[in-house]
């Protein structure tokens, strides 16, 4: 018998949109090297553009200054490189709850990283910036500081255009991940202030592997792949058309929905409060938060037993952060929240495009009678040996 299936983990990845799929197909299916100066290479450059265009449109930026690349992790890696390469920075700020593909990459420069905490609600602490900017040692050079706009595990919004102008009064880069962010809440890169913004497709709808770095004017970005001249000589490589034909429709249909997107709070919120009345906390509700983003702690429930017991019940969500290896461990943002008690319990509930109030509904209630169950048969054992 086969069981009805509630996806609520758009945060790992969001399923591919109808209307993308098709541009994707009819670019594969048209071929054609960008490059090429034939009608078909005319055609795929045609493609790319109009993709670029509908992207930069997403962030309200230029498509003059945005790089296609594979997704998220490389846009990111292509701004924390550009600033180590480009000699100014000797030193990292990196907030405590970035995605590995910031904190990882940061790492992997080899430059000195510091953490720039977050409070309870897991908002950086912008007095902290402030403090830390104000003693920035000359031999450090220009400041870079990456703080992202919403958080992948509790879906948190930060304060960034405050931090971009402590930043850039210091002289300083702010890079901005904002692959969960974009498509889900409004993002204007010009009224952000960040130097440089990281996007990827397929939190949005759009395939896997292919995202963007969006810069501001002035900002030097420098390859980390060379080859050919693709990307303004800013990405080597030809271009991934159909992936970019697929983010760019994908990019359209978010921001056309983007006034829609509050729905999804609600249902969300009706969610949180029926699994608040049994003990669960709500990480990161004192603070502003993307509409369709839940991230639970149960005390004493590992993350684990719940994805999988919600698994067999059709509903898939995640623990924290889906992990790429696949296994589930405690979640680094709670604890860096200081929820360190409650970091193997947590776990995340995300909707999007597609998610419906039926679909947060079903979430709650199997969650509720898994929980149920538990009790039940914990009370039982205590019985038995009693
Ligand atoms: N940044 C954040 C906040 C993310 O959630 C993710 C994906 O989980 C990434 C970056 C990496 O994006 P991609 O999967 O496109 O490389």
């Amino acid at each position: 018998m086969s069981i009805t299936r509630t996806y609520l983990d758009h945060n790992a990845t969001s399923p591919l949109r109808p209307e993308a799929r098709e541009a994707l197909l009819d670019a594969l299916q048209a071929g054609g090297n960008p490059s090429s100066v034939h009608a078909s290479g005319r055609a795929a450059r045609r493609r790319l553009e109009t993709a670029r265009t509908a992207v930069a449109a997403l962030i309200g930026g230029s498509s003059e200054r945005l790089v296609l690349t594979s997704g998220g992790t490389e846009a990111n890696a292509l701004a924390i490189r550009s600033a180590a390469a480009s000699g100014d920075h000797g030193r990292l700020l990196i907030g405590a709850t970035e995605h590995d593909a910031v904190a990882n990459g940061a790492r992997a420069v080899g430059l000195p990283v510091e953490t720039w905490p977050v409070d309870t609600n897991g908002v950086a602490e912008l007095c902290w910036l402030a403090e830390r900017l104000a003693r920035w040692s000359p031999q450090d050079g220009r400041p870079f500081v990456a703080l992202m706009l919403a958080n992948n595990e509790t879906g948190v919004v930060q304060p960034v255009a405050d931090a971009a102008a402590l930043v850039r009064a210091a002289g300083g880069w702010l890079h901005v991940d904002a692959v969960q962010a974009a498509g889900k809440i409004a993002v204007d890169h010009d009224a952000l202030g960040a130097h440089t913004l990281a996007l990827s497709a397929h939190k949005l709808g759009g395939p896997q592997g292919v995202g963007a770095l969006a810069y501001a004017a002035g900002v030097a970005v420098r390859p980390s792949l060379h080859g050919g001249g693709q990307e303004r000589g800013l990405r080597a490589g030809t271009e991934n058309v159909a992936g970019a034909a697929g983010f760019g429709v994908a990019a359209r249909a978010a921001l056309h929905e983007l006034p829609h997107a509050n729905n999804q709070a609600v249902w969300r919120d009706v969610a949180a409060a029926r699994l608040k009345n049994v003990g669960v906390r709500i990480a990161g509700e004192g603070a502003p938060r993307l509409p369709a983003t839940l991230c639970l702690a149960a005390p004493g429930f590992p993350s684990a037993l719940q994805v999988m017991a919600l698994d067999l019940e059709g509903v898939e969500v995640s623990a924290g952060s889906a992990c790429s290896s696949g296994k589930v461990k405690p979640s680094g943002v709670l604890a860096a929240m200081g929820y360190r008690d409650l970091a193997d319990g947590a776990l995340r509930a995300s909707g999007g495009w597609n998610s419906t109030e039926q679909d947060w509904d079903r979430f709650a209630e199997v969650w509720l009678a898994i929980q149920a169950r538990r009790a039940t048969s914990s009370a039982a054992r205590i019985k038995e040996y009693a």
